[in-house]
């Protein structure tokens, strides 16, 4: 899923393994593998989505990438340069060009700084920006995200669920990033306020040209703000494509099962939804082969001793679109 002209971020080959240090009850633990080899691009000014059930790796993935969490080897660049090798304080000042939103905007800010300092607080970090500018650059970030620029006195207790969580988008945009990390960004907020907060961004993309890797599990908002959908199971990518591609011509047998449990907006076309037996493997005993042939209605012997790798299938439009599977 990578291409040969540079990306703004490229990662590759991304792995996070959790290590336990000491033995539990006498026996060893087997790592977790919550991310085991993923690859991607993300163009400037793209949206790169990526979806699956819980504990499918995709919140680890994007934590990595910033490193917020460290992966455990892999590669990460943003505009041709590694991050993984850069020391604590050479990645601070690239964290200038790579924000991120949070789920839960309530937790995400400092309660005891007033609204004005917390969207303040990027710009003392790494701006050289006066006092009366700072001012002037905060109300207009306010302004941007659709919030009262007066309302830079209030304390995040103050405002609403929706509110906060524009506070973050403008925090998030007030050192001019090159690409922000969104980590669940709506899925705390009331249904009515989820497409507000959705079009603002991608207003601000269309203005700014931010790029976004969007971590979601609601597949309505994926299709409405991506351009490009990866979809993931146990720490892989099984398929990747453009958001039109997938939601009309999906290959995976798991990325299958994702759509048929969205619902259905026309209540007149009968939902099929195909129903998987099983819990998820755990992460710490992953399956062989295919790490989805224990669910999988498709399975076949060759599933379970071979690795499908992620390639490429034949497309009429000129699209790419990665599957990794041994049938489709
Ligand atoms: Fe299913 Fe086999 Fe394809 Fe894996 S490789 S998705 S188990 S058919």
């Amino acid at each position: 899923m990578t291409t040969s002209k540079q990306p703004l971020l490229r990662v590759e080959n991304l792995k996070k393994h959790y290590l336990f240090p000491r033995q539990w009850l006498g026996k060893s633990r087997a790592p977790i593998q919550a991310v085991s080899g993923v690859s991607f691009d993300v163009a400037s000014g793209e949206t790169l989505s990526l979806v699956g059930e819980s504990g499918c790796g995709k919140t680890t993935t994007a934590k990595c990438v910033m490193r917020l969490v460290e992966p455990t080897s892999g590669s990460v660049r943003l505009a041709g340069q590694e991050l993984l090798v850069l020391s604590d304080e050479e990645m601070r000042a690239h964290r200038r060009d790579i924000q991120i939103i949070f789920q839960d905007p309530y937790a995400s800010l400092s309660p005891r700084l007033s609204a004005g300092n917390i969207v303040a607080e990027p710009l003392k970090n790494f701006g050289r920006m006066s006092r009366p500018e700072q001012r002037e650059r905060v109300e207009w970030l306010f302004s941007k995200v659709g919030l009262r620029p007066e309302a830079v006195t209030k304390y995040p207790h103050e405002f609403s669920g929706g509110q906060r969580q524009r506070l973050g988008i403008a925090r998030a945009l007030a050192v001019n990033p090159k690409l922000i990390v969104c980590d669940e960004p709506v899925s705390a907020l009331d249904v009515s306020v989820q497409a507000q907060v959705v079009n603002l961004l991608m207003d601000l993309q269309a203005e700014f040209g931010i790029a976004y890797l969007f971590v979601a599990h609601d597949l309505a908002v994926v299709r409405h703000i991506s351009h490009r959908v990866a979809v993931m199971y146990l720490g892989h990518i099984v398929e990747t494509t453009d958001r039109d591609t997938l939601f009309s011509a999906a290959l995976h047998p798991y990325t299958e099962v994702l759509l048929s449990a969205a619902p259905v907006p026309d209540p007149r076309k009968p939902a099929v939804r195909i129903l998987l037996n099983g819990d998820p493997p755990s992460p710490a005993n992953p399956p062989s082969g295919c790490c989805f042939h224990t669910r999988c209605p498709l399975a076949r012997d060759i599933c379970k001793t071979t690795v499908p790798p992620l390639t490429k299938r034949p497309s009429s439009n000129g699209v790419e679109h990665l599957v990794a599977c041994h049938f489709r």
